[in-house]
């Protein structure tokens, strides 16, 4: 196997890195989805994190694991969602300043939630290409350093541990049903379960329009794709045509990659809800929305990690009032 810039032993490393500063969150046996999906189905709720998502863990492994000259001087992240609140809140954490860089089309609640998180947000220019470059400047200028969503290799082993934390809970697990868009969270997975569990399976999950990841699996190489609205909004956005870890350990590390639509993204979210009165966000409903429609079997122990609950009520409500998607992602 090819040597990757993260190992087993960064994600144990991360883990300690982590003790005390995220959620040590719980896996629960979902009864109501494992009757329902003939299946032995259990959640790992990292929808609780202070953050109400996963991303924490890889935000507070970068920033933590910054040398001292450079935590002095601070951090900067482009991210309007589960990414900038895991960036503002790690760094108010460790008393470092943050900056989170959105264009000026990013509605007012989203820029509030992450300043009640103690960031200090940026409005710059009318596209996230115009908030990268000014994260640039800031980056030459001030001397920030910028906190990447997925492809670090203390972001990936931060996200890690989530493994290592299931796998503790439950050795016998078969399968991880993972859902899939930069590949941060997928690969620091698959490293640290398969170095516990050779045979484990690891499964990435994405939705089936703009699955960057996907397609650049499909074509050999990072390519970017064409996006849309989706109820998995946390799951938009490329890889990276510049990719250097993600994209190898995904294509080396994990089993298999299925796409799921909108309306069975919809009908998981109600589903997870129904039986086990969790409100998950779209982004992480995926990985039972392939069991829901066969193209994962439902065979042996799976675990599930349902990465966050970052979704506008509103939105919610309608998924629930089964609105069909086009009027969900219509102008809303
Ligand atoms: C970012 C995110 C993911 C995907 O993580 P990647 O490392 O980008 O693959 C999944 N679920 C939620 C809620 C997220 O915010």
């Amino acid at each position: 196997m090819t040597a990757f810039a993260v190992t087993p032993r960064d994600v144990y490393r991360a883990q300690q890195t982590l003790a005390g500063r995220v959620q040590r969150t719980p896996l629960v046996p979902a009864f109501g989805l494992s009757r329902e999906l003939g299946a032995d189905i259990s959640l790992k709720l990292e929808c609780f994190q202070d953050t109400m998502a996963f991303k924490q863990r890889g935000a507070t492994n970068a920033v933590a694991n910054l040398p001292a000259d450079k935590r002095q001087r601070g951090v900067v992240a482009v991210s309007t969602g589960n990414h900038g609140r895991g960036v503002a809140y790690a760094a108010k954490r460790l008393g470092i300043r943050a900056v989170i860089v959105m264009s000026r089309l990013v509605p007012e609640n989203k820029i509030r939630a992450i300043r009640d998180l103690g960031a200090e947000v940026q409005i710059h220019g009318d596209s996230q290409d115009e908030a990268f470059e000014r994260q640039a400047e800031l980056e030459a200028q001030e001397g920030l350093t910028p906190v990447l969503p997925f492809d670090h290799p203390d972001v990936i082993a931060g996200q890690g541990t989530i493994a290592l934390e299931m796998l503790a809970d439950r050795p016998d697990l078969d399968t991880l049903l993972v859902p899939l868009s930069g590949g941060g969270l997928i690969a620091g997975m698959a490293i640290a379960a398969k170095a516990i569990a050779p045979d484990i399976k690891v499964v990435g999950i994405s939705m089936d329009h703009g699955a960057a990841m996907a397609a650049s699996l499909r074509a050999g190489k990072p390519v970017a794709v064409t996006e849309g609205p989706s109820l998995a909004d946390s799951l938009g956005g490329g890889i990276g045509l510049d990719n250097a870890h993600t994209f190898a350990m995904t294509r080396e590390l994990v089993d298999d990659v299925v796409l799921v639509s909108e309306a069975e993204i919809a009908a998981a979210m109600r589903l997870i809800y129904r039986e086990e009165r969790v409100v998950a966000e779209g982004a992480c409903t995926v990985g039972i929305a392939a069991l829901m429609t066969g193209r994962v079997a439902a065979e042996g122990a799976i675990g599930v990690p349902i990465t966050g609950r970052n979704i506008d009520p509103e939105l919610f409500r309608r998924v629930l009032a089964e609105e069909p998607v086009e009027t969900l992602l219509g102008a809303s």
